[in-house]
């Protein structure tokens, strides 16, 4: 990401594009620019070795003109409330794309998170969920994972909630160990998501996809997975991947299993083996089938876009591609699948997860597949055929569906007209 990208403006542009396009009025407009409600605070943590120490932390509820708001926890040093802003914007048209009756929000947490221990990590987990007790609820606020939190930090931050409130609600967060009220199937959710934009793409396009090379951006969550189901549904050979240390390529392809043994002992894809080094702004601009950003927001801009040679673009992770490279990209006749259709896996099964806490009733493997791929192939042909109606590019084409259902609401509350 480069130091001048703000992804809370370029979450505007997006918008304002779309608004222009659905010709909705200028208060509307306006009120769709903004965040609902954000706060910010500190949170002072005793380290292990008796210090203290200050983090800074944010919760935002974007919009809950269509249900509670819902989305993520990023732990990451350079995190800020813009980068928040614009996830929790991202956040709101995801849900309403995918069409769950939730609303969109996003948190995060200034801090290292390979710096702190386990103990320091989950006295920071507890201290972040006593200052959005108060806001967040089932009916209010559902966070969820994000950048380096996972389905531990949801059990403690689940277990403080209920500490605080006196009563089981497994529902108040999401992303959740499967033992502890989490949901089958939620952990690769976003990548298995993914592969259904992708095999629906390949359908429109008319490509066969068995051995096609991929090049994956970021090996956690979502780049792992993607490498895992990327074989295992769709043939697909991954010959590129990265992390933040660097990335690696082999043209014969990388073998799931070893790479993920390989990061997992020594923390990092680099210095494999069986690969050769690359950096990872190399790794972008591959001759591949599909690119897979699956890391963080702004690395395709325009100054890059020219170079990038896939002829998919599966936007694994939130705001990889920046409103210059989009244009670039559609003119060189990429296929991007835009990041809040791509990923909306995750939110989906983290809705279908909250819908099994209320009932106190856990659904099986395959069900929780068939209603994610029912799902996430309804969303892509909408968006498809928004692009084609209107002859623009697919994640105009994505706004254009999420925002007028999110303005629906709005205006069907009264709120503003
Ligand atoms: P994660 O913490 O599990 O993994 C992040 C990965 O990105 C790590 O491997 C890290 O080393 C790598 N990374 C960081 N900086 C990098 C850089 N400069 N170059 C290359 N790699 C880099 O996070 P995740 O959950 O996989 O999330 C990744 C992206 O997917 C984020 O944009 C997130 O918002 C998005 N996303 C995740 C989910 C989910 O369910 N996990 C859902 C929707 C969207």
């Amino acid at each position: 990401m480069s130091a001048t990208f703000n992804p809370f403006q370029t979450a505007q542009r997006q918008l304002d594009e779309a608004a222009e396009v659905l010709g909705i009025s200028p208060a509307l407009h306006a009120f769709l620019r903004e965040p609902m409600q954000e706060v910010t605070f500190t949170i002072p943590l005793q380290m292990d070795d008796g210090s203290h120490e200050v983090f800074k932390g944010f919760r935002i509820q974007y919009n809950t003109a269509r249900g509670p708001a819902k989305g993520g926890i990023r732990f990451h040093s350079d995190e800020t409330i813009d980068t928040v802003r614009a996830l929790a914007a991202w956040m709101t048209w995801k849900t309403s794309l995918v069409d769950i009756p939730l609303g969109g929000g996003k948190g995060g947490v200034i801090c290292d998170p390979r710096s702190l221990t386990p103990a320091e990590m989950q006295r920071l987990s507890r201290g972040y969920m006593r200052k959005i007790a108060h806001i967040i609820g089932p009916e209010k606020d559902v966070p969820a994972p994000d950048v380096y939190t996972n389905p531990q930090i949801m059990a403690w931050m689940m277990d403080e909630y209920e500490v605080i409130t006196g009563r089981h609600l497994p529902g108040v967060i999401t992303g959740k160990p499967v033992d502890l009220c989490g949901s089958q199937g939620r952990c690769d959710a976003t990548a298995r998501g993914g592969m259904v934009t992708v095999r629906e793409t390949a359908k429109v396009l008319d490509m066969d996809l068995r051995g096609a090379p991929v090049a994956i951006q970021g090996y956690g969550n979502a780049g792992q997975y993607a490498h895992q189901l990327g074989g295992e549904l769709l043939g697909l050979q991954t010959v590129a991947i990265s992390d933040s240390r660097g990335a690696i390529y082999n043209p014969n392809g990388i073998d799931y299993d070893a790479a993920v043994a390989w990061k997992r002992e020594t923390g990092s894809v680099v210095n494999y083996p069986d690969a050769d080094a690359l950096s990872s702004a190399e790794l972008l601009e591959l001759p591949v089938t599909i690119l897979f950003p699956a890391a963080l927001e702004g690395v395709i801009t325009g100054e890059n876009a020219p170079r990038v040679r896939a002829k998919i673009v599966a936007e694994l992770a939130n705001g990889p591609t920046t409103p210059e490279a989009d244009h670039i990209l559609y003119e060189n006749g990429a296929f991007v699948i835009p990041d809040f259709l791509c990923n909306a896996g995750g939110v989906t099964v983290s809705y279908f997860e909250q819908v099994q806490n209320a009932y106190n009733f856990y659904w099986p493997l395959e069900e929780v597949h068939d209603l994610l791929n029912a799902t996430m192939t309804r969303a892509f042909y909408e968006v498809h055929e928004m692009a084609q109606a209107r002859q623009v590019h697919n994640r105009l084409a994505a706004y254009l569906v999420a925002v007028k259902r999110v303005a629906e609401a709005v205006v069907l509350r009264g709120w503003i007209r």
